[in-house]
């Protein structure tokens, strides 16, 4: 869609852009079409996550078996059932809604695109990465605000290194797809946007991982074993656990590698916390 036809399509139904719900519609048919076949690569069903008036849900009913979209505003959901039928539409709140019940709908497995709403980036991403590959997700398209793709390609003792960080380099391949300036949408956005593509590496799934990781960073400033501790695990345990890991108890974890995270987990997972 057009910067004009977007204007066109929310005047015919007397809409204004609710920046509230993130609404910057992307206003490029190249682009969209670029982002619609990276997302569908690998022939599954897609679920795209706040369709907006539809210009990204058009390119991916062109190239994927199914799509369906999970779109928060009604009216926009209404626009959505209007031009495109054939999409299975979820009037929900996309933090809240049932997407592992979705993807079992679509057949057990589904990729994520989306142009997110940048005010629930990050939840919205760690929500995918929990259900990752072992749920059902083998690759994620998504678009995003510079500043949140950095939490994906962040390196141990980055200031934004985090969970997110390990979470999506241990289960995906993250990969830098296309920049997209301002221009490229309506209402214009502050600042520029990123398409990361993140593709299942096949890892084995770490059930004790994503506690691991909200544990270890709980307090930044805190030590590996101060946040682990507090966290509930017991000293004599904790010793023995970061002594087989080889790991320092006063490191701090944005220090520690993916690697390192996952072969605590790993350990923990073993030995029990
Ligand atoms: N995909 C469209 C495009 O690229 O033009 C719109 C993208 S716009 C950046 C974000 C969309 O997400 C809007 O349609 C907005 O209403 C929707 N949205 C915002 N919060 C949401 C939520 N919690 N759950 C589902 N959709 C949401």
């Amino acid at each position: 869609m057009s910067t004009a036809s977007i204007k066109r399509e929310l005047e015919k139904y007397g809409l204004t852009p609710n920046r509230a719900l993130g609404q910057n519609f992307l206003a490029s048919d190249a682009a969209a079409a670029d982002i619609a076949g990276a997302a569908c690569e690998n022939g599954c069903p897609v679920i795209e996550i706040g369709p907006g008036m539809g210009a990204l849900t058009v390119e991916l009913t062109k190239r994927a078996p199914m799509v369906a979209a999970i779109e928060i505003d009604r009216r926009m959901a209404e626009i959505i059932a209007d031009r495109l039928p054939e999409v299975r539409l979820i009037n929900a709140d996309a933090l809240k809604a049932d997407i592992p019940g979705l993807i079992a709908a679509l057949g057990g497995r589904a990729n994520i695109a989306a142009n997110l709403p940048y005010y629930i980036t990050t939840p919205l991403c760690m929500r995918f990465l929990s259900i990752g590959a072992d749920g059902g997700i083998p690759a994620m398209t998504l678009m995003m605000q510079k500043e949140a793709a950095e939490r994906f390609t962040a390196r141990p003792g980055d200031r934004v290194y985090g969970p997110l960080t390990v979470l999506a380099g241990y289960y995906y391949e993250v990969a830098r797809l296309m920049e997209l300036s301002q221009d490229m949408y309506y209402p214009q956005p502050d600042v520029d946007s990123v398409v990361l593509k993140l593709t299942a590496r096949g890892a084995e799934k770490l059930s004790e991982l994503e506690w691991l990781l909200n544990s270890a960073f709980a307090m930044r400033r805190k030590t590996l074993s101060n946040n682990l501790r507090a966290a509930g695990m017991p000293d004599e345990r904790l010793r023995s656990l970061l002594e087989a890991c080889g790991i320092e108890g006063n490191i701090r974890a944005e220090k520690l590698t993916v690697e390192q995270f996952a072969n605590i987990a790993r350990e923990i997972e073993a030995r029990g916390k």
